[in-house]
C-alpha cells in the first residue's frame, strides 16, 4: 500500500536554494525549481496537535481525579491516547 508523505514547501525551497548556490549550477535552474515548487498543489492535511495529560488546569487549580489536557485545558476522567475534546495526540510532546 502506498504511504503518503507530506513535505513543507518552504523547507524544500531552502534545501534547493542551498544546493543551487553551488557556482557550477546554472542560475536558470533555480527559477525552474522555484516555479515547480509553486505549482505543486498543497495537500489538505491537518497538523497533528500534541499534548500531555496533566493533574492541574492551566490556571494552576489542581484536580482531585482524572486528568487535564495540556492542549485545550479540558478535563477527562482517564488518560487516553487522543484528547476526546481537541483531538490532540497525547504522547507527552508539546508542540
Ligand atoms: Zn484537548
Amino acid at each position: 500500500m502506498d504511504k503518503k508523505e507530506y513535505i513543507e514547501r518552504e523547507k524544500i525551497r531552502g534545501i534547493l536554494h542551498s544546493i543551487i548556490n553551488d557556482s557550477n549550477c546554472p542560475m536558470y535552474m533555480l527559477q525552474v525549481y522555484d516555479q515547480m515548487l509553486d505549482h505543486i498543489p498543497a495537500a489538505d492535511v491537518q497538523e497533528v496537535r500534541r499534548g500531555k495529560w496533566l493533574y492541574e488546569y492551566k490556571s494552576g487549580t489542581p484536580i482531585k481525579e482524572g486528568v487535564v489536557s495540556s492542549c485545550c485545558d479540558m478535563w477527562n476522567n482517564y488518560r487516553t491516547n487522543f484528547c476526546p475534546h481537541c483531538g490532540a495526540r497525547m504522547d507527552g510532546e508539546e508542540k
